[in-house]
């Protein structure tokens, strides 16, 4: 129950053996993410600047809804894909978190939140493209998703964001059932290229092509996800349904 409890030593856990409680510390600990600094802003969304153990850092952003809380989650220590639009990029890649540290920014800050309402959301659109670090990705959404003793969020609660890494990208639809966002942001090409040098490799056709047969569970849809440059991604006429959800019977369409 350490994701469900959230207890700070295996003595807390008062449901499990005394020897077991004496056990555990002899091999294992309960690290708690360094929080070396936190903003507030007006509308309430949180910005957490975690330091690691090897003293880099990440951050993760807590969202408020209506409702409901989203936390913006990071996969990686800088990132490698250079969009042009990111301050991560600027950094380039210096490490891949690992699973424990993935999971460690959604457990330490819901073990923050004192009242409603709940966190339920999660968004992996933080530091990093989460399917360059697809096994420890896969292993921290195991956790995450488990209902048991897991964190027990729902598959269609947790969105893992891609600038379109697209074999990562069918892999994951086969052994998750998380959903997926592609960050788009062109509509050719020569744009995208310019913006995601990702694009070079997998151009528009490709991408489109993969989300077209990407095994989606029932009634679920990819997202794209667009960013208004102007001048630059806003000098065509948006249509509307494009930018947004959208499944892939209607990309064939589009
Ligand atoms: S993949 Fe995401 S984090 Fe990496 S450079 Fe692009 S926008 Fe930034």
């Amino acid at each position: 129950m350490v994701y469900r409890r959230q207890p700070d030593s295996f003595a807390e856990m008062s449901d499990i053996s005394k020897p077991l409680r004496v056990l555990l510390p002899q091999h294992f600990h309960i690290p708690r993410l360094e929080v070396r600094a936190l903003q507030t802003a007006a509308d309430g969304t949180r910005k957490y600047l975690f330091g690691l153990s090897d003293g880099e850092t990440i951050e993760s952003v807590l969202i408020p809804e209506r409702d409901h809380r989203t936390l913006c989650v990071s996969s990686q220590v800088g990132c490698a894909q250079n969009c042009r639009f990111c301050l991560t990029a600027t950094s380039s890649l210096r490490r891949n978190l690992t699973q424990g540290e993935i999971l460690a920014q959604i457990r330490d800050i819901r073990r923050d939140l004192a009242a409603p309402p709940q966190l339920t959301n999660l968004v992996f659109m933080g530091m990093g493209e989460p399917l360059a670090n697809l096994d420890n990705l896969l292993g921290a959404l195991e956790i995450i998703t488990d209902s048991d003793v897991g964190l027990g969020f729902a598959n269609k609660r947790v969105t893992v964001s891609t600038a379109g890494l697209v074999p990562q990208m069918l892999e994951f639809g086969r052994r998750c059932r998380a959903s997926l966002a592609v960050s788009l942001n062109a509509a050719d090409n020569d744009t995208r290229s310019r913006l995601m040098p990702i694009n070079r490799r997998y151009p528009l056709e490709v991408l489109l092509e993969a989300c077209r047969s990407y095994p989606l569970p029932p009634g679920r849809r990819v997202t794209f996800e667009y960013i208004l440059i102007q001048g630059i991604t806003t000098h065509w006429k948006m249509r509307a349904g494009w930018c947004g959800c959208f499944s892939p019977s209607a990309a064939k369409s589009t």
